[in-house]
């Protein structure tokens, strides 16, 4: 390890920099209740800290998003050695992909955040910043992707996703697990993924959206995306990947705008896979030009695709890019 690393922080905002006001409720104060942390790494970790927003999350979008991986970029070019963000819970694993997907850096860069404000008992904001700081200043963490801790965790950002309202130990990454542990000692990492995809970046389309099927879906949703101004929409589909035949008209009218439609699994488990051949199965879904994006979630997979459209990706490099397994 290097003698002394520095290490960016860059504070967002969420329950970790809330407080818990006399009457219950969860509020955001003016002061970062972090920024009063006394950095308990002096001598091995020098932090510098900015706070380039205060948001809860769910007001957190992808011009955010942008600006924190701009951020990043210039400091990466100034030579820092890692970075932490600090974020609210609900969309981070959004701006986590979103990042894993738009640097190219071989830094480390490490999400945190809390489940339980500054002033709660038990809180975990504390803990998990500096565990997420003691992964972002070590060596084991280059290359890896950007990374998730939380509850002394390691997750990949690609897999990682919020499994529990309230709970700690909400972050998961079902099917594989996390990648690596923090103890007070050491970060131990145990897997790192295959590839990384780098998808440089200068602007961020909206417009992309996010839609849930359920037993007894119409058209009437999809017809109502079919607009000129849509860009994508990504559908979490039934089981394997699949969807009720009555939004089949629906959702031939986005395909006939040319508007990408990406179908991912309503299930917390597994892959989606063109699979079945019956009506609105999903082998006659994929026949129609609808994309199977395999392994990823909703949200994540909205992320791809925007940030695919963002690329002004080709209709056929777009394809590829959301379906590939990988990256
Ligand atoms: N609603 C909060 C947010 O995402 C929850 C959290 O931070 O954990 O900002």
């Amino acid at each position: 390890m290097k003698n002394m690393k520095t290490i960016l922080v860059l504070h967002t905002g969420g329950t970790i920099a809330m407080s818990e006001g006399k009457d219950g409720a969860i509020i955001p104060g003016k002061q970062n209740p972090l920024n009063s942390f006394n950095n308990p790494f002096t001598g091995k970790i020098r932090l510098d800290i900015r706070n380039p927003f205060n948001l809860p999350s769910p007001h957190m979008r992808p011009t955010e998003m942008l600006a924190l991986r701009n951020k990043i970029m210039q400091a990466e070019s100034e030579g820092i050695d890692g970075v932490v963000i600090t974020h609210g819970t609900d969309t981070l694993k959004e701006t986590a992909f979103f990042l894993d997907l738009t640097l190219p850096a071989e830094i480390p860069v490490v999400v945190t955040g809390a489940m339980r404000s500054a002033n709660e008992i038990g809180s975990d904001g504390l803990h998990n910043f500096q565990t997420a700081i003691q992964t972002a200043a070590s060596d084991e963490a280059h290359d890896k992707g950007v990374l998730v801790v939380m509850n002394d965790e390691i997750h990949t950002a690609r897999y990682v996703t919020k499994t529990h309202t309230t709970n700690v130990a909400t972050f998961r990454t079902p099917s594989f697990g996390p990648v690596g542990s923090v103890s007070k000692e050491r970060v131990t990492f145990f897997s790192k993924l295959i590839r990384q995809t780098y998808v440089p970046l200068d602007h961020v389309v909206d417009n992309v959206y996010l839609l849930k099927a359920f037993a007894g879906m119409g058209p009437e949703l999809f017809e109502t995306l079919a607009l000129q101004k849509t860009n994508g929409l990504v559908i979490e589909a039934l089981g394997a990947g699949n969807l009720p035949p009555a939004t089949l008209p629906g959702l031939q009218k986005l395909l006939d705008q040319h508007i990408p439609v990406v179908i991912v699994s309503r299930c917390f488990n597994g892959t989606a896979e063109s699979v079945y051949d019956y009506e609105g199965g999903g082998i006659r879904l994929e026949k129609m030009g609808a994309i199977f994006c395999h392994g990823l979630n909703g949200q994540k997979a909205r992320i791809k695709l925007l940030v695919g459209l963002s690329a002004q990706m080709s209709a056929k490099e777009l394809a590829s890019f959301v379906n590939d397994a990988v990256s």
